[in-house]
């Protein structure tokens, strides 16, 4: 097996490095001061093409291959996790659900303006009183003659603030479970679209990403806006959410180099009994581990990303990924933090946002429960 990444995976990973050093990493103490990113970042991101990473260029996107695109993920997931969440929402669910599932007219309409970053996206599936159990949702699309009705609400909606056009799902009157499910793109000021509470600031981590509830009330869609045909949202839900949590992944993997990285460079500054920190062997076997991690969590990402390339099901490698990386990430911030000492626990050290920012990785786009469930089903197959 051939571990080398190719000429343009290595140009995308020096790309956003150098973008997320330049660009991000001086400023992400002063976004998180200020609960905010200014809206003209992600325009600079647009332009380099890093908000259509693996759309087709004929799309509007930049081409990229699906483990290039990983690649970029991490580095970005390296300096801001609130910037990898907009990212990855835009780039893995919003662009990639009109990619695989929408009409040519969706396409040219949306996708192209997405994936250029010309507008935000957002993915809207999760309810008040459905998460996990995504059959068990109760937003209501009705049909008339001109159209559809939605009535319902969305809650925990990454960019559903400030995003242009979102991807809303809904049920049929009178289905149960996954049948009757569709998806809708509804755009920014649709009357009957409203946004209920937003989280910025408050939230125990992603401080600067947008997450907000939106409400429908009588919201009338145009028919074009039916994404695929009436009763397939189950589906494009679980393939669109496969996509998703690659990024997820991705993004625990870069956090956790993050730590990684900070906790070596701590631990040869930091002096205690007379010597670096480094120098103690619980201290080395703290790094040990987590480096060993950080590479193996990366190694299932893009073993993924690389069958997602070659067109194959990658289903259980996915969530098999979005576990293990979750885990790792977790594991790493804590360690990062303590071997900051009470340092750690200030934020004048950035581990202290790594260790906020980690735990979201193991609850969206699937609880780490729901990967388990996902793994154990395709490795033990049907019981009796
Ligand atoms: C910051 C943030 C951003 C988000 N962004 C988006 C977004 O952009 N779009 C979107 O649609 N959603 C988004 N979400 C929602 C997220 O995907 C859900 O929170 C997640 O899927 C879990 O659903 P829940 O919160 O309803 O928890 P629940 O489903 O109520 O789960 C509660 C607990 O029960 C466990 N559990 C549930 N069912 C089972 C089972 N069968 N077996 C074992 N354990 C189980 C879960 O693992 C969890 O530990 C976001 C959430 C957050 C926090």
């Amino acid at each position: 097996m051939d571990f080398r990444l190719t000429e343009e995976q290595r140009m995308v990973k020096k790309m956003a490095k150098d973008f997320a050093e330049e660009e991000m990493i001086p400023f992400v103490a002063e976004w998180e001061e200020k609960n905010e990113i200014p809206m003209e970042f992600y325009d600079k991101m647009g332009k380099l093409g890093m908000l259509g990473g693996p759309i087709p260029e004929e799309y509007g996107g930049s081409g990229m291959d699906y483990v290039a695109y990983h690649l970029l993920i991490e580095e970005v997931a390296r300096a801001c996790s609130s910037v990898r969440t907009t990212v990855s929402v835009q780039t893995s669910l919003a662009e990639t659900n009109l990619l695989l599932f929408g009409s040519e007219e969706l396409k040219q309409k949306y996708l192209v303006r997405l994936a250029k970053g010309e507008m935000l996206g957002a993915w809207a599936l999760t309810e008040p009183n459905a998460g996990s159990d995504v059959g068990g949702m109760q937003t209501i699309a009705r049909e008339e003659d001109d159209g559809w009705v939605l009535n319902g609400s969305k809650m925990f909606i990454s960019n559903g603030d400030i995003a242009g056009a979102v991807i809303v799902f809904a049920r049929l009157p009178n289905t149960k479970r996954h049948d009757g499910i569709c998806a809708f793109v509804v755009e920014k000021g649709t009357p009957g679209f409203s946004i209920g509470k937003v989280e910025i600031g408050t939230k125990l981590g992603l401080r600067t990403s947008h997450t907000a509830e939106l409400i429908f009330e009588d919201c009338k869609v145009r028919k074009e806006n039916l994404i695929g045909k009436p009763g397939d949202g189950w589906h494009m839900a679980m393939e669109v959410l496969n996509s998703g949590r690659l990024s997820v992944a991705a993004g625990a993997v870069g956090i956790a180099r993050a730590c990684l990285e900070a906790s070596i460079k701590y631990a040869k500054e930091r002096y205690a009994f007379g010597k670096p920190i480094g120098r103690f062997q619980m201290i080395k076997d703290k790094i040990a581990q987590m480096s060993t991690e950080v590479d193996a969590a990366r190694l299932l990402v893009l073993r993924a990303a690389q069958k997602r390339d070659l067109g194959e099901d990658n289903t259980l490698e996915v969530s098999q990924a979005k576990l293990f990386s979750a885990q790792v990430v977790m594991r790493a911030a804590d360690e990062a933090v303590q071997i900051h000492g009470g340092y750690g626990y200030s934020s004048e050290f950035p581990v202290e946002r790594y260790f906020r920012d980690a735990k979201v990785c193991s609850i969206y786009e699937g609880t780490n429960e729901i990967q388990k469930l996902i793994i154990a089903g395709a490795v033990i197959g049907e019981l009796d």
